[in-house]
């Protein structure tokens, strides 16, 4: 009796790893391999100033390209990083890998930044200033042309340390942006004293902009806002040009999504980062 009981013991347990458990369990042991292994990618979306439709930022945003799954999300992998320590190399990786492609361009005479998307995880991660700090010393990468982009959450989980890192993240003389803006619960007395240069306006206002005149007053009001804490605002998710020529209108300082270009590799986000260098205006210059 007993070991019959210990075997419909394990049975159960094997039962509730489920298919989705066991999927993404297979995806945490190569994911280490991935990114020893060269199977990580960077593709770079621009950000465009709403002013005069110029290109001068770039986010990079991490895809796996996976031997049996193609292409993977960041969406199916960096969550799951996130809960493991496998997140320091993945950020580590992306650090560096973003630093060294800007660094590329702006030998090309291209004067671009590059965004790099930060976990909660990795912000609050003791090492990260040094981390960054030996990125640039690294690659050569002035530290004005690298944005860190960080989420709510992580300053609402450890307010002080998220203070703290963001202090030392400034002195070295990178940017901050606070990713996703308005998605999570923001703890806006926490926005007053961080040391923060701009706002991302979350996609769910952006894209439902047009269709609400709900969502376009909570867009204007966030700009008011940033613009109030001497903040700069940017409005992710921009997929049509009439929602980008409002926002400028309403005074949005830039604009990123599929309207303009969406996340592209390398070879082929310099093409267009060399045609927007010199654009026309967004939303003023619409000429007779
Ligand atoms: P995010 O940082 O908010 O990045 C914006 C996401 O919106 C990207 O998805 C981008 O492809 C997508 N997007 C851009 N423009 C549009 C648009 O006009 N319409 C729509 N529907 N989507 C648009 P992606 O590349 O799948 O990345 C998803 C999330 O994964 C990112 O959201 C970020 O939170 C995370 N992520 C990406 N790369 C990294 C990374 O290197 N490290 C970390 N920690 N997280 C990353
Ligand atoms: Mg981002
Ligand atoms: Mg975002
Ligand atoms: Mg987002």
């Amino acid at each position: 009796y007993q070991a019959k009981r210990g075997c419909e013991g394990v049975r159960r347990w094997s039962a509730s790893l489920d298919r989705h458990d066991s999927q993404q369990l297979s995806l945490l042991a190569g994911l280490a391999a991935a990114i020893d292994g060269e199977q990580l990618r960077l593709h770079y979306q621009p950000k465009l100033q709403a002013a005069d439709g110029r290109a001068l930022s770039v986010e990079a945003l991490v895809r796996w390209q996976h031997p049996e799954h193609g292409l993977l999300s960041p969406l199916t992998f960096v969550p799951l990083a996130e809960r493991t320590a496998l997140i320091r190399p993945l950020t580590e990786w992306v650090l560096r890998r973003a630093a060294e492609q800007c660094v590329a361009w702006r030998r090309t005479g291209l004067d671009v930044a590059v965004a790099v998307n930060v976990s909660p995880r990795s912000l609050l991660d003791d090492s990260i200033l040094e981390l960054v700090a030996q990125t640039l010393t690294e690659t050569g990468l002035p530290a004005h042309a690298l944005d860190i982009e960080i989420t709510e959450s992580a300053v609402a989980e450890d307010p002080d340390r998220a203070f703290r890192t963001l202090v030392g993240l400034h002195e070295l003389g990178v940017t901050i942006s606070i990713d996703d803006f308005g998605a999570g619960y923001t703890c806006l007395a926490h926005l007053r004293t961080l040391p923060v240069d701009r706002l991302k306006l979350d996609r769910s206002f952006v894209s439902g902009m047009s269709g609400s005149a709900g969502d376009e007053a909570v867009v204007r009001g966030m700009i008011a806002l940033a613009h109030d804490l001497g903040l700069g605002v940017v409005a992710e998710g921009v997929e049509d040009h009439a929602t980008g020529e409002r926002l400028a209108e309403l005074g949005c300082d830039q604009l990123q999504g599929f309207a303009y270009s969406r996340p592209l590799p390398p070879d082929e986000a310099v093409l267009v980062l060399q045609a927007m260098a010199g654009e026309a205006a967004v939303a003023h210059d619409r000429g007779p």
